[in-house]
């Protein structure tokens, strides 16, 4: 417990949740088990416990922590649509899909898909780590026998679909080109520059919406509603051999045939899916899950198309209605039967269009976001289809991820145009409700009544006028828990709870943010390093400062000027300028040495790796220039540190 933590454990369920439980429970088709059928379906074998450790002998994945979830029944502090979802989440192992097709769920958030062709077998996304990947081959093999990779393919850029590549491909492999891998076009692009630039603030978001620092059970964290949590372990990006450009392109790896259709901005910026006619097998990556997914994921990023995702379920249904025995993705179970995999598909499809439609009518009227949340439901023949729940995704927050696609953060009411920032805010609010005291005795009367997201709101302001107000910090706390425990989305879910966690216990101790890999680095571009160093730049500290560096790459031919002035840095490409303060020669590798703190730039010229013209000092003052973000940083309390 620190200083401002409250120190209580979690809490019982309110009578109001028991009760929204209960009606929950009479309200969605819980005797409909087919999910639990095809989730068990083919099973084949598994690890126990789907445990995982890497070399060091650290776990990096293990679900022997959700083991309370062997209960059938919900305990009244989870929700159980929640409580089904998660209990599905737990099949772990390698099942078939059809003969010829294996998939192991369940040994990371994500699945990995074997598709065997004439002499080898094609793996489909190679799971978040090396070590869950290593771990996955060794299980298809110990039941398929062992066979030689045929190929890589990655459906998406997600790295809980690439990371584990190198324990799919043995060291030499990809390299000498042997083994294709196959992408969607523009992946390098996409697969690491979607966090780069907001990284640090995505990281701690992430906490939120995953919740790995709350305990796992009944009363802390359940599931993520796509899976069970991210995976921890050692992750490398290996660079695809083989772009897929357009739908309808087609290729024959290892006598098998593949026909792709190309998705991009849809559930990621690049994605694709593909269809087998050998064995009747339609994959649909990741946009066309058993849950509402995100159209913008709490950790934040850009917002996703809702329309064009929409599109591309259509299209498929097109391209392959009626054709495909057997559905799966590259999350959850498979679907098989024609009838069922058309209707999934088009609920999915509808799923996606309706939320965009109506969220875009209701905007025309007049509504704002929060008002849509408030106004949207979904027909009832998406609300009572389980794959359309919202676990990860939920309607009331994905119809406000559409409102700021088209119109952006304003509301236009001039209300919400410059409003007081929550400290300040916090303490009028607090003074207008005629103290700590009173607000508090009356937030406590609307707890009792289960009134839990306005009270949040007002004792957040409280929590940020006295942050050290522990009774004020206590209720807040209970009133994220009843919200927590009320809520079917797993994200929401852990959002709240670990809100509730911090404010009793403090933020938790995470450890320092490891340098990017090397490997990593190697796929951004020189201009996205300068992007990434130019949102490091203190604008503050640089008033007045006017600094030129050349920069020359010897192995990439690549030249830029670099150039701080303004409080602002830029670049220009394919120059070097007369007037430079110095110029730097170096070959790019050099460079994201550098970076990932294999050695330092003295060291690097010290050793020849970088010559100098001019004054090198110059680029130590631009670099005295950039700050190092924080970890973590307060969320639920005003910030602790003053930043500027
Ligand atoms: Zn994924």
């Amino acid at each position: 417990m620190t200083q401002t933590g409250t120190g209580q454990a979690p809490k019982e369920a309110s009578s109001s949740v028991v009760a929204q439980h209960a009606a929950t429970l009479k309200t969605l088709p819980f005797a409909d088990v087919r999910d639990f059928d095809d989730a068990t379906r083919g099973f084949l074998g598994t690890l126990e416990n789907a445990r995982i450790t890497s070399a060091q002998g650290r776990v990096v994945w293990s679900l022997e922590p959700y083991g309370f979830l062997s209960d059938a029944e919900a305990p009244p502090t989870v929700d159980p649509s929640l409580w089904r979802q998660s209990r599905l989440n737990m099949n772990h192992g390698l099942f078939e899909v059809v003969p010829g097709v294996y998939q192991v769920r369940g040994l990371d958030i994500a699945n990995m898909t074997l598709i065997e062709g004439d002499s080898g077998v094609i793996v489909v996304d190679t799971l978040t780590s090396i070590e869950g990947a290593r771990a996955a081959m060794e299980l298809y093999f110990r039941h398929r026998g062992l066979r030689p990779v045929a190929a890589v393919i990655f459906t998406h850029t997600h790295t809980d679909h690439w990371g584990g590549a190198r324990g799919v491909l043995e060291e030499d492999m990809p390299a000498s080109g042997r083994v294709p891998i196959i992408a969607p076009n523009f992946f390098m692009e996409h697969a690491v520059s979607e966090n780069i630039i907001a990284g640090p603030a995505m990281l701690r978001r992430a906490q939120y919406q995953f919740g790995p620092f709350l305990a796992k059970g009944p009363r802390g964290q359940v599931d993520c509603g796509l899976g069970k949590s991210m995976a921890a372990g050692s992750v490398a990006l290996l660079r695809p051999t083989d772009l897929i450009i357009a739908t309808g392109d087609k290729r024959s790896i290892d006598g098998v045939e593949f026909e792709f259709q190309m998705a991009p901005n849809s559930e990621a910026p690049a994605e694709m899916h593909f269809f087998i006619p050998r064995y009747q097998l339609l994959n649909l990556a990741e946009n066309c899950t058993h849950n509402f997914h995100n159209l913008l994921p709490f950790r934040g990023a850009d917002v996703r198309d809702a329309l064009a995702w929409s599109k591309y379920l259509g299209e498929a249904l097109q391209m392959w209605g009626g054709k495909a025995k057997a559905m799966c993705g590259q999350h959850h179970w498979p679907v098989w039967g024609f009838e069922r995999i058309d209707t999934m598909i088009r609920q999915q499809r509808d799923l996606y269009k309706f939320a965009h439609d109506q969220t875009i009518r209701l905007m025309n009227h007049g509504l704002t976001a929060t008002e849509i949340a408030e106004t949207i439901r979904l027909p009832a023949s998406l609300d009572g289809a389980w794959h359309a729940r919202g676990y990860y995704g939920h309607i009331r927050h994905n119809v406000k991820a559409i409102y700021q696609k088209y119109l952006g953060w304003y509301d236009a009411n001039p209300v919400n145009l410059d409003p007081l920032p929550p400290e300040a805010a916090g303490r009028k609010y607090v003074e207008y409700m005629g103290g700590a005291a009173a607000l508090l005795e009356r937030a406590m009367k609307d707890f009792a009544k289960g009134e839990f997201r306005f009270v949040a709101q007002a004792v957040g302001h409280l929590v940020f006028a006295e942050p050290d107000n522990r009774a004020a910090r206590a209720l807040l706390a209970d009133t994220f828990e009843q919200l927590g425990y009320a809520a079917e989305s797993a994200t929401w879910r852990n959002a709240y709870l670990f809100g509730a966690q911090e404010l009793r216990q403090g933020m938790p101790k995470a450890p320092a943010r490891p340098a990017m890999p090397r490997e990593t680095l190697a796929a951004l571009r020189t201009e996205q390093l300068w992007d990434v160093l130019g949102v490091r730049l203190n604008g503050p500290k640089a008033e007045g400062k006017h600094i030129v560096l050349n920069w020359s790459f010897t192995d990439t031919g690549e030249n830029f000027v670099l150039t701080l002035e303004n409080c602002a840095l830029t670049y220009i490409a394919g120059e070097q300028a007369t007037t430079a303060d110095a110029s730097f020669a170096l070959a790019r590798g050099v460079l994201d040495e550098v970076i990932a703190k294999l050695t330092s730039f003295p060291e690097a010229v010290a050793s020849g790796k970088i010559k100098v013209s001019g004054n090198p000092m110059r680029l130590g003052e631009l670099m005295a220039l950039m700050d190092e973000f924080p970890r973590m940083f307060e969320i639920v309390e005003p910030k602790r540190t003053v930043v500027s």
